[in-house]
């Protein structure tokens, strides 16, 4: 029924009486018709501010809410055991050495961190090399922080970012032919025993990053035959989409490439259909989480992830220059920062993304309550 049907209906049969309570009703309907008619279009499912006039019945609109257990921090981990640099395109994020890696994560985890994805910086001369054998160095920073984290910090949920692009010396994600282009087989091979290295070491999560194709497939079997699939999460940066948003990033981590790009393997940006091929051979490739990114601008691949592998959690990694942007805009006042965080890092979670990649993760820490 109509609202303005059921307010004539309502006064036709209140004019059937005559007592005074029948005319006060009366009179409150015409009130109540009068006062509202501009904002009613006719139908009564228009009235919507009342499902959210309470702040915490505006909580309960949110099909998910942002809690402390969603945020995944990024960590940039330098082979200067006692560096700890600021990065000057990631505004109030360092590269520390290990030795300065549980001073500064010490009261974060006490503020409810709880989960870290770990880069490792190699900055030494010569620890480059064009099969990045730096990566998997059980003396490198990445096997020794996983190692102490997990020492130090039982409860710390310990993902590493696996690739090797910040070891090679051409700067690119695996091994090259003589032509330059990337050689997808022996990269396969050398991410998948990276990967394992640090599954060895006590990663709870490998996330291989390089969008080699088939990288999923290998990393799963190496893990099922050394036994130790059922107790780490792999995590496909399935959806990566090439871009400048990465420019922080690669600063922080020296991991610019020496020539060429990386678009013949992450993503066009209007790739969506390609989007979606990567995160179904993925998931088919035995994935456990479908990573999407960059995220904001991304959030229709987001929703397809989640549609796509609805069974899946999905993560979105608000990369380095979301995270640059919104500070250089508040710096500039343009708007407030912990708000754009919350809206920027909501419209992910509205997207779809239950797990947020984030350099907010130590302001979120202040921010919320849970
Ligand atoms: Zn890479």
């Amino acid at each position: 029924m109509s609202f303005s049907s059921l307010v004539s209906d309502l006064t036709y049969r209140n004019s059937d009486r005559d007592d005074l309570r029948s005319q006060i009703s009366r009179g409150r309907s015409y009130a109540s018709t009068a006062a509202t008619s501009v904002s009613i279009s006719g139908d009564i499912s228009s009235q919507l501010h009342g499902g959210y006039s309470h702040p915490l019945a505006r909580s309960w609109q949110a099909e998910r809410q942002l809690t402390k257990s969603m945020l995944i921090y990024p960590l940039f981990i330098s082979d200067q055991p006692d560096e700890e640099s600021l990065i000057p395109s990631l505004p109030g994020q360092y590269r520390f050495g290990l030795n300065r890696l549980v001073d500064f994560l010490t009261p974060l985890v006490a503020k409810g961190l709880k989960s870290v994805i770990l880069f490792g910086v190699p900055i030494a001369p010569g620890a480059k090399d064009a099969l990045g054998t730096a990566a998997d160095d059980p003396q490198g920073p990445v096997i020794q922080s996983i190692r102490l984290l997990r020492r130090t910090f039982p409860d710390l949920f310990i993902v590493a970012d696996v690739c090797l692009c910040e070891y090679t010396s051409h700067g690119h994600c695996g091994i090259l032919r003589d032509d330059g282009s990337l050689n997808n087989s022996l990269s396969v091979d050398r991410i998948s025993d990276v990967a394992m290295a640090y599954a060895d070491a006590g990663a709870h999560c490998v996330a291989p990053s390089d969008m080699n194709d088939g990288r999923i497939r290998a990393i799963k079997l190496k893990l099922i035959e050394a036994g130790i699939a059922h107790q780490v999460v792999l995590m496909s940066y399935a959806a990566k989409f090439s871009g400048c948003l990465y420019g922080p990033f690669r600063d922080a981590a020296g991991s610019s490439p020496s020539f060429g790009d990386r678009r013949c393997y992450q993503l066009p940006p209007g790739g969506r259909g390609l989007a979606r091929r990567a995160i179904v051979r993925d998931i088919n490739e035995g994935a456990d989480v479908i990573m999407v990114k960059p995220a904001s601008q991304y959030l229709d691949i987001i929703s397809d992830a989640k549609e796509l592998g609805k069974d899946l959690p999905v993560a979105a990694y608000q990369v380095s220059g979301e995270y640059a942007m919104i500070h250089a805009a508040a710096k500039a006042g343009v708007f407030d920062l912990k708000a754009m965080a919350f809206e920027s890092t909501e419209g992910i979670l509205r997207a779809g993304a239950t797990i947020v990649i984030s350099y907010f993760t130590p302001e979120f820490l202040d921010w919320l309550s849970n």
